[in-house]
Parts: structure tokens; C-alpha cells; sequence
């Protein structure tokens, strides 16, 4: 068995011959290089790159691979009683990964917001023995099968009492997000780019693709927020660094939804109070 890993986005395939395609690359949600499709394997991913940790906040550390690689997500780490949940996943697991990984207590979990993000999901879990739990409405995007994939149908799935999966859609029909009730009793969303943190992490923003800026409806968008409505929601961390909204998570997603459906349906541009400034 050979792994190679697409280049654009970290999709690991097992194939004993390069693939010539990555089907996550050439929907419309992701995207080819001009340059063309480039394989890469993990061993060599490991010589070249290495993961960086930070800790967001106690018992949070994100893992992001230097220099950057694929689509460059972070993944996150979470440490709760009933042991450590790999949030969204990254493509590199590099030996000192897995020491450090191991030295924290291993994995007990793997939960994975979207396919974007699935890369060598197999190979975590296989590591650490942990399940992965995927919303099985994305099923088709499992590129590489793995005997720990769980797949899930409900609304919400809870991992421990504290922790919840929430099926948002949106981005992706199966697009989730990862509810934490945190130690200090405020509620915490790890939302992968399913609700997208923007540059200035006060706003939050939903699309079907990124990279090829094309957006969801209005339902879609409104079925997201009412998705997460109910959730207590104080800090929201995204896919990317630095996408850290530290308090009214709940108000910050409830009012950017709103201002992209106004937006969307046209009728932002009609209110004149919504125009605008004329300088
Ligand atoms: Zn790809
Ligand atoms: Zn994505």
C-alpha cells in the first residue's frame, strides 16, 4: 500500500499508483492548481514540514503544519475528562506528533467538520485507535476507507457530556461543528469553515465554496443559523489561525446571518438606511 497526498487540499488516497485525479480538488467547492495536480507522500510531507502548537485557551491547542500545506486549516485538540477529541484534521502526522499526541493521553475521538478537512483521517485514527465520526450525509467523500469511520444521521451527537456535534449543512451537507461546554461554564463552537471567522473576528460568514467565493442561499444560510440557535455560544474558533472570536459568539452569528440574507435577497441594497455611505 501507498499513501500520496494531493497537494492542494491533503486528501490521502491508497493506491500503488499516483491517482491522477483528486475528486475532492475538481468539485466545484475546492479547485485545481493552474500548475496541475501535484502527489506528495507522507514521508516526504514529513522531511519538509513540521506541526506548530499554540494553545488557544486551556485544554484547546491547535496543530497547523509550517510551512503551509494543502488548504493550511489548523486542526484542534480538545482535552476534557473523557479524554482528548481531534477536531477537524490535518494532513501531517509526523513522529513528533505522535509523541506529543500520545504524551497528552492519545485520542479518544476524532470529529471532523467537512471533507475539506478529512485528509489522513485514517492514519490519526489508526495511531491512536481512536473512531472518526463523520455526518453521513457526506459519506461520498471518503476517499480512503478506514474500519474507524462512524458515521451519524442525527441533528446533534454527543460525544460526553460535554461535548456535542451539531449538523449545521451549509458548506456542506453534512457541514458540523463541534459544541464544547467549556470548564468556565461558557459555551465554545469549533466550527472548521462551516461558520467562517472573518479577518476582523467579530463577523462570521457561511459559503458554498471559498475558494471560488460562491455563495449559499438564503435558506441555506438561515437554516444554519437555526441550526445553531439554540446552542449557548460565547467563543467560536475557525479552520484558520487567528480565527478566535472571544465573546457573543450567539449574537455574532445570529447577526451575520441576518446581514447576509438582507444582502443576498437584495434587500440591503433597497433599504436606504442599509446603503452605503456616499462619501
Ligand atoms: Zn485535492
Ligand atoms: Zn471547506
Amino acid at each position: 500500500m501507498t499513501v500520496f497526498l494531493c497537494c492542494a487540499c491533503g486528501t490521502s488516497f491508497d493506491t500503488d499508483t499516483a491517482p491522477m485525479v483528486c475528486a475532492i480538488c475538481e468539485e466545484e467547492r475546492q479547485y485545481v492548481p493552474p500548475s496541475g495536480q501535484a502527489w506528495t507522500t507522507p514521508e516526504r510531507l514529513a522531511q519538509t514540514h513540521r506541526n506548530s502548537w499554540q494553545q488557544i485557551e486551556p485544554g484547546l491547542f491547535a496543530i497547523q503544519t509550517v510551512p503551509a500545506f494543502g488548504i493550511n486549516q489548523r486542526a484542534l485538540l480538545l482535552q476534557t475528562p473523557a479524554g482528548n477529541i481531534l477536531w477537524d484534521c490535518i494532513a501531517l502526522l509526523d513522529e513528533a506528533t505522535r509523541q506529543l499526541v500520545t504524551a497528552l493521553g492519545g485520542l479518544t475521538a476524532i470529529a471532523i467538520s467537512h471533507p475539506h478537512y478529512y485528509t489522513t483521517m485514517q492514519d490519526w485514527a489508526a495511531a491512536f485507535d481512536a473512531p472518526i465520526y463523520l455526518h453521513g450525509a457526506d459519506q461520498q467523500w471518503i476517499c480512503r476507507p478506514s474500519d474507524q469511520v462512524r458515521l451519524w444521521e442525527e441533528d446533534a451527537l454527543a460525544l460526553s457530556d460535554r461535548v456535542t456535534l451539531v449538523h449545521a449543512g451549509g458548506h456542506f451537507a453534512g457541514g458540523t461543528v463541534l459544541h464544547w461546554a467549556a470548564d468556565d461554564g461558557e459555551g465554545v463552537l469549533l466550527a472548521g469553515d462551516i461558520v467562517q471567522v472573518t479577518p476582523g473576528a467579530d463577523r462570521v460568514s457561511f459559503m458554498w465554496s471559498y475558494p471560488n467565493m460562491i455563495p449559499l442561499s438564503a435558506p441555506e444560510v438561515t437554516d444554519v443559523a437555526e441550526r445553531l440557535a439554540a446552542w449557548p455560544i460565547e467563543r467560536i474558533y475557525g479552520a484558520f489561525a487567528g480565527q478566535n472570536i472571544r465573546s457573543g459568539g450567539q449574537e455574532i452569528i445570529a447577526r451575520s446571518a441576518k446581514a447576509y440574507v438582507e444582502r443576498i435577497t437584495g434587500r440591503a441594497a433597497a433599504d436606504p438606511d442599509q446603503a452605503p455611505p456616499r462619501w
